[in-house]
C-alpha cells in the first residue's frame, strides 16, 4: 500500500461512491479513517484533505491524539471497551461502536449520568456467530437492545459489525445483508430510545459489498493510511 495519503483518500472515496450509485439502497455513506497505529502527523494530513470522522481502537491512544488534535473531529471507538477505561473516554467520543454486554452498557450510563452528559452507542453484533469476535449474539440482541434502551444517558444509534474473516466474498456479503435485515427488524419494535441510523459495517478489504448490502458507515484503515505496523 502507497505512502501517498492522498491518493489513497481519493481512491476510497471515488470507491464509496461507485459503491453508493450500485447500491440500491442509496445511502450517504459516513467513512471513518481509521487512524490506529498511526502517528498524528498522518492525521493532520488527512483531516487536511477535509476528513473529520477518525477512529481508534484503544482508549489510551485515543485520549492522547484526541488532545494533540483539532476539536472538530469526530471521535470513533471501534475496539473492544473494557469497562475500567470508560470513565477517561466517555464524553470525547462522538459514537462508540463496540457495545455488546449490558454491562458495559449501564458502566457508560452510570457515567454519563454523572458527568450530565448522553453517550451515543451502537451494538456490535457477531453476525457471523465467529467465536473469536466480539459482539452480542444474534439470539441476545434484541433482549440486549431492550435492556440498554431502560438505562438513563444512553442512546442506541445503530448495530456495528465486524465482516467476516473468509476469501469468500459472497459469504462476507451475505452476513452484511442480515445485518441490515436485523436493523430493518429492530427498527420495527419502536422500542424508546432507540434509533437504527447508522449500519457500521465494511473495512478495506469489503466495504463495497458491504456498501451494496446498506451500509452507511464504514470503518477505513489500511485503504488510507497504509499497511499497519505492530510492534
Ligand atoms: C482496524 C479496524 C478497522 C480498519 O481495518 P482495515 O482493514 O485496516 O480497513 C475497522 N474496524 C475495526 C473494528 C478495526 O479494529
Amino acid at each position: 500500500m502507497s505512502r501517498n495519503l492522498k491518493e489513497n483518500y481519493y481512491n476510497v472515496k471515488n470507491k464509496i461512491e461507485e459503491a453508493e450509485k450500485a447500491s440500491k439502497y442509496k445511502k450517504d455513506v459516513t467513512l471513518i479513517a481509521v487512524s490506529k497505529t498511526k502517528p498524528v502527523s498522518d492525521i493532520q494530513e488527512v483531516y487536511d484533505l477535509g476528513q473529520r470522522d477518525f477512529g481508534e481502537n484503544k482508549v489510551q491512544e485515543l485520549l492522547q491524539k484526541y488532545d494533540e488534535l483539532p476539536k472538530d473531529i469526530r471521535w470513533h471507538l471501534i475496539g473492544h471497551l473494557q469497562t475500567n477505561k470508560v470513565k477517561q473516554v466517555i464524553g470525547k467520543t462522538y459514537l462508540i461502536h463496540s457495545v455488546d454486554s449490558l454491562h458495559l452498557a449501564s458502566v457508560i450510563s452510570a457515567e454519563a449520568v454523572k458527568k450530565n452528559i448522553t453517550v451515543d452507542i451502537l451494538v456490535q453484533v457477531n453476525i457471523s456467530e465467529d467465536e473469536n469476535k466480539y459482539g452480542v449474539s444474534n439470539e441476545d440482541v434484541i433482549q440486549l437492545i431492550k435492556d440498554i434502551s431502560i438505562l438513563p444517558n444512553i442512546n442506541i444509534k445503530g448495530l456495528m459489525t465486524i465482516g467476516k474473516n473468509t476469501e469468500n466474498r459472497h459469504e462476507i456479503q451475505q452476513y452484511f445483508a442480515d445485518l441490515f435485515k436485523l436493523s430493518i427488524d429492530i427498527k420495527a419494535l419502536n422500542i424508546d430510545n432507540v434509533c437504527m441510523n447508522f449500519l457500521s459495517m465494511g473495512m478495506s478489504s469489503d466495504y463495497d459489498l458491504a456498501i451494496l448490502e446498506g451500509s452507511n458507515m464504514i470503518r477505513i484503515g489500511t485503504g488510507i493510511f497504509g499497511d499497519r505496523n505492530y510492534l
